[in-house]
């Protein structure tokens, strides 16, 4: 049956997102990447192709209004309609709260929060109407609170209440919603991070991986299996929940 699914992944021309849509497609979902760029969209898709998979690669600001519906409807058109969200397209804008600005702020919400908002209202009614959905957000331990990160903590937390209230919505169309909050992922955006920090990626990886009690950095692949358990046929009693998967109990 999950042959028949299809599954629209934010911001999986690379990364986390990349990383789950490869996942899905390898569980045998038919796989929507939607990111900023289409060529990068693309590339993505192609890559799931190339594996064997179905992917198209879809080019939308998931913050913009005027193009989260049409990039749904060309999905609904190339693919079918899709009954898996992971609302994964994210950015950070760190600055300490005194430096920060009102763009850095209303940058991270419009990604993280409009976005999520706009592609979950727009792709629920085709769950609704097959009486079956999954929904994954990402949310991040940083929803605990981080120096540096009033905007991004604030989204991420905002998330899961978001979650938990859909998944009330939701549940009685069969309709699943949950949170995943990642803990410490090498991917671009720990690159991005160190540069901020003037760190050595290596040596930056390095110490923040000391501090995970599992004693390494998670992969995206971590979260790709956890995406994975919670689109599965068989996880329909698991909702409106966080899982962290941070190699650990704490940020
Ligand atoms: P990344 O920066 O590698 O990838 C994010 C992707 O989102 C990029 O391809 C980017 O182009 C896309 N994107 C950004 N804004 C977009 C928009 N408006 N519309 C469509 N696409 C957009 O990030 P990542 O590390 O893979 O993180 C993926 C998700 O996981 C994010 O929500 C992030 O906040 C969260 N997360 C990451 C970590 C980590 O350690 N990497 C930890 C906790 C949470």
């Amino acid at each position: 049956m999950s042959g028949t699914r299809v599954a629209i992944l934010t911001g999986a021309a690379r990364g986390l997102g990349a990383a789950t849509a490869r996942r899905l497609a390898e569980d045998g979902l038919r796989v929507a990447v939607i990111d900023l760029a289409e060529p990068t969209a693309e590339a993505s898709a192609d890559a799931i192709i190339a594996a064997g998979g179905t992917a198209i690669g879809v080019g939308a600001d998931v913050s913009d209004p005027s193009a989260v519906e049409p990039a749904v409807e060309r999905v609904v058109q190339e693919l079918g309609p899709p009954t898996v969200l992971v609302n994964n397209a994210g950015i950070t804008r760190d600055n300490l709260l005194f430096k920060m600005t009102e763009g850095d702020w209303d940058a991270v919400m419009g990604v993280h929060l409009k976005g999520s908002f706009l592609m979950t209202r727009t792709a629920q009614k085709h769950m609704v109407d097959a009486k079956w959905g999954r929904i994954v957000n990402l949310s991040s331990t940083s929803a605990l609170g981080n120096r540096g990160q009033a905007n991004y903590s604030t989204a991420k937390a905002g998330l899961q209440g978001f979650t938990k209230t859909h998944a009330i919505e939701l549940g009685r169309f069969g309709v699943t919603a949950n949170c995943i909050a990642p803990g410490f992922i090498a991917s671009d955006m720990t690159k991005a991070t160190a540069e901020r920090l003037g760190e050595d990626l290596d040596s930056y990886v390095a110490k923040r991986a000391a501090a995970v009690p599992v004693a390494r950095a998670g992969q995206p692949e971590d979260i790709a299996h956890t995406v994975s358990f919670l689109v599965d046929e068989r996880s329909g009693f698991v909702s409106g929940q966080v899982i962290y998967v941070a190699g650990g109990p704490r940020a």
